[in-house]
C-alpha cells in the first residue's frame, strides 16, 4: 500500500515512512493511495469476530508488507488489553433502533486511546526494528496528551513530551498526563495558551537542531494516518453487529479536528452500508457552515463545555477535500492557499454535492448539551459527557427514518467533564472507573516552563542526555 499527499506534491510513500513522516514535506496529508473493499460476502465473513481480530483484518490491507500477520496481531493484542471492557467497544441501547457505541473504556476514558494505544505500539516496533529511537511531541488542550502518554509510557524506544496550557486544562485532565511517572515521559505546563503551545510544538518541527543525531522526532496529532486507520474499526463492528451487510445503519459522529469521522467516511467507501455520517459539531461549527451554506470560514474559538471539539479549522478536512475535488492535488493546494490568505474558501457546486452524498450535519450548543445530558439521565438514568451529548443530540434532531439504526458515538466517560454533567442537575461529581479512583490523590511531576522556545529545547535536550536515550 502506498500513500499520496493531498496536495500533490510529494513522492508517494509506504506505510511505515507515513507513520514516522506525519505531515508530507508538500505541507499535506498522507492519504492511501487506493482503498481497500469488502465485498458483502467478505463482510458476512467478519460477522461475530472478536473486536482485535475484527481489527486485524480491516487494517491488514493498509499496513501492506510493512508488517507480518503475526506482528500485526501482537500489536492489536497488546494495543486493546488495557480496555476496562471485554467487548472493547460496546454498544448500549438508547432507544428505538437508537445506539451508543461506547469508545471510553480504554486506559484515559476517551475514545484517542483506540488510536493512540495501537499508534504507541507500532511506534515501538517500528523503531526497534531500524534501531532508532524517537521523541514524540505533541500539544494538548486536554484528551490527546494523556492518550499519548498512556500510549507511549511502556516503548522502550520513545520519550514523549507533552505541552499543555498551565493552569488551563481540567484538573482530571491535568493529572491523568501528570501523575503517569515513567522515565520517558515528561509533561510541560507552558505559561501561555493552547496557540502558545502548539506554536512551540510546531517551532521544533521546524527545525530539529536541537535533538541528538539520528533520533526522530514524530507527531500523534490526528493527522498521523496510524490514528485515522485504527479508528475505521469500530466503525466496521458496529455495523456489523446491527446487521452489515444485509442492513444500512447511520452514525452521529462528535467531531472536532475532523479524523474520527473521517474514518467513517473511509469504512463507507470500503463497502460499508453506511446510510449517512452525520457530523455533530458544538457552536465551534466551521464544519456546520460548510455542509449546510457552503461557508467555510474561520470564526474566532468559542469555549465550549466539549472542549475536545473547540476548535477553529479542522485540520482533516483536507483529506476529505482530496475525495470531492476528484483527488487532484493541485485544487486542494489553491483551496488551502485561499484559506490561509483570506481565512475562508466555498466549494464547488459538484464538491458540495458530493460531500452532502456522504454527510449531514448538526450544531448543538451547550443549552442543547446540557439539556441532552438531563434528559437521558432523567428518562434512563444514563449519564452521558458532554461530547457524547453533543452526537446523540445531533442525531436526535437529524433523524428522520426510525427503520434505519442510528449509532450515536460516546467519545469520552462522564468523570472526565464534571461541569457539564453538574450543570444538566447530576448532584455530585460523577465517580471515577476503580482503575482511576485514586487519581487525585496519586503524585504529580510536572515542569512549568515560559512560552519560550529556546527554554523548551534546552529542557528537551537536558531532559535526553539526562534519561535512558
Ligand atoms: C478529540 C475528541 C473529539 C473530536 O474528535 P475529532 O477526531 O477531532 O473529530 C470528540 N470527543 C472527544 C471526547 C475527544 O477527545
Amino acid at each position: 500500500m502506498r500513500y499520496v499527499s493531498t496536495r500533490g506534491g510529494a513522492e508517494p510513500l509506504g506505510f511505515e515512512e507515513v507513520v514516522l513522516t506525519g505531515l508530507a514535506p508538500d505541507g499535506g496529508l498522507f492519504v492511501p493511495e487506493r482503498l481497500p473493499h469488502f465485498d458483502a460476502e467478505q463482510l458476512r465473513e467478519l460477522q461475530g469476530r472478536d473486536y482485535r481480530a475484527l481489527a486485524v483484518e480491516v487494517m491488514a490491507p493498509f499496513v501492506g508488507g510493512a508488517l507480518s500477520d503475526a506482528e500485526l496481531r501482537a500489536l492489536v493484542e497488546r494495543a486493546y488489553a488495557g480496555f476496562a471492557h471485554r467487548a472493547v467497544a460496546p454498544l448500549v441501547q438508547l432507544g428505538h433502533n437508537e445506539w451508543l457505541l461506547e469508545l471510553f473504556h480504554g486506559p484515559t476514558l476517551a475514545f484517542k486511546d483506540f488510536a493512540l494505544q495501537f499508534l504507541g505500539q507500532l511506534l515501538d516496533l517500528l523503531l526497534a526494528r531500524r534501531g532508532q529511537r524517537a521523541v514524540v511531541l505533541g500539544a494538548t488542550s486536554g484528551d490527546t496528551g494523556s492518550a499519548a502518554i498512556e500510549g507511549c509510557r511502556r516503548c522502550a524506544n520513545v520519550d514523549i513530551f507533552i505541552l499543555h496550557p498551565h493552569g488551563r486544562v481540567s484538573e482530571v485532565q491535568r493529572r491523568q498526563m501528570t501523575t503517569v511517572l515513567a522515565d520517558n515521559v515528561h509533561n510541560i505546563a507552558v505559561e501561555g495558551d493552547f496557540d502558545d503551545c502548539q506554536n512551540l510544538v510546531k517551532a521544533c518541527f521546524a527545525d530539529r537542531v536541537f535533538l541528538p543525531e539520528g533520533r526522530l522526532l514524530v507527531a500523534v496529532n490526528s493527522i498521523n494516518w496510524a490514528r485515522i486507520m485504527a479508528q475505521i474499526v469500530y466503525y466496521f463492528w458496529a455495523a456489523l453487529a446491527l446487521g452489515a451487510p444485509a442492513r444500512q445503519c447511520a452514525f452521529a459522529v462528535p467531531t472536532g479536528n475532523f479524523g474520527d469521522v473521517y474514518a467513517g467516511y473511509l469504512a463507507a467507501r470500503m463497502g460499508l452500508p453506511v446510510a449517512r455520517l452525520l457530523v455533530a459539531t458544538n457552536a465551534n461549527d466551521i464544519l456546520h457552515r460548510c455542509l449546510t451554506a457552503n461557508d467555510h470560514s474561520r470564526r474566532p474559538l468559542v469555549p465550549s463545555l466539549s472542549p475536545s471539539m473547540d476548535i477553529m479549522v479542522s485540520s482533516n478536512f483536507e483529506r476529505l477535500l482530496f475525495d470531492l475535488y476528484g483527488r487532484e492535488g493541485s485544487a486542494v493546494a489553491e483551496l488551502m492557499e485561499r484559506f490561509r490568505t483570506t481565512g475562508r474558501f466555498s466549494l464547488s457546486e459538484e464538491a458540495l454535492a458530493g460531500a452532502r452524498t456522504w454527510f449531514a450535519s448538526e450544531r448543538v450548543d451547550d443549552e442543547g448539551t446540557v439539556a441532552t445530558i438531563a434528559e437521558e439521565y432523567r428518562t434512563s438514568g444514563y449519564l452521558l459527557d458532554p461530547h457524547s451529548a453533543v452526537g446523540v443530540a445531533a442525531a436526535r434532531r437529524w433523524r428522520r427514518d426510525p427503520a434505519l439504526p442510528m449509532v450515536a458515538l460516546a467519545t469520552a466517560h462522564p468523570a472526565k467533564f464534571p461541569e457539564a454533567v453538574r450543570r444538566a442537575g447530576y448532584p455530585a461529581d460523577p465517580p471515577l472507573p476503580s482503575h482511576l479512583a485514586d487519581l487525585h490523590a496519586r503524585p504529580e511531576r510536572y515542569e512549568v516552563l515560559p512560552a519560550d522556545l529556546e527554554a523548551l529545547r534546552r529542557h528537551i535536550a537536558a531532559a535526553l542526555s539526562q534519561g535512558r536515550g
